[in-house]
């Protein structure tokens, strides 16, 4: 699957606010938001354009897109697959999207931003209930036991970043042994412990419902 490699800072700039995409840069001074924090682009720094209703929905549509690193298409189809869905399709959308086994890599501490998360599940280093899946998008459920398996328990980069997020708990919904690169989904996410950064899914929803 395809997948954005450009210049990740730009997109936080972009969308005025902190993505957490670069791991522990973003918590430095060395972060481009605490530098620059202006739209990326020659007139960045002078325009200050004003935001329609569309260009809301949109913004908020590209901000939860680039937190989980997934292009168009793919976000397009979760979303179908959302609102196919009982209950409330922004939180369905969410749900999934946090439900992603990159994400929960990413969540557990196994990797310290989404894309080395997902680089951890690409290279084949992690089991769901002790089969290895190397795929980013699969969903994991309640019940699910996940852990870097036994060839990869000394992978330097899954080592340093866990020692790196050690001060990020994991949400209540996964129950991690980091010493044991090991954890579990214990439930569904709620929707108060989705997404670190502050986001309303309804505009999404109000944008592919046009
Ligand atoms: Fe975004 Fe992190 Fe870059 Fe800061 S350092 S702009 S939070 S990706």
């Amino acid at each position: 699957m395809a997948r954005y490699i450009g210049p990740v800072c730009r997109l936080c700039r972009r969308e005025g606010v902190k993505l957490f995409l670069k791991g522990e840069r973003c918590h430095g001074e060395k972060c481009a938001i605490e530098k620059r924090n202006f739209v990326p682009g020659q007139h960045g720094k002078d325009r200050k354009a004003k935001i329609s209703g569309y260009g809301m929905q949109l913004r908020e549509k590209q901000k939860v897109r680039r937190i989980y690193g997934i292009l168009e298409t793919q976000f397009r189809n979760a979303f179908e697959k959302a609102s196919a869905m009982k209950g409330i399709t922004g939180e369905n959308l969410l749900g999934m999207l946090e439900r992603r086994l990159d994400n929960v890599i990413y969540r557990m501490g196994f990797g310290t931003s989404h894309a080395q998360a997902r680089q951890v599940v690409r290279h084949g280093h992690i089991q769901v209930n002790g089969r290895k899946l190397d795929i980013p998008s699969a969903l994991v459920k309640p019940g699910d036991v996940i852990e870097v398996r036994e060839a990869s328990k000394k992978n330097p980069t899954i080592l340093a970043a866990r020692d790196a997020t050690a001060h990020a708990p994991a949400p209540n919904w996964i129950d991690v042994d980091r010493k044991a690169l090991k954890g579990s989904v214990t439930g569904m996410p709620k929707r108060e412990e989705l997404v670190q950064i502050q986001v309303n899914e309804q505009l999404i929803v109000e944008l592919y419902s046009k």
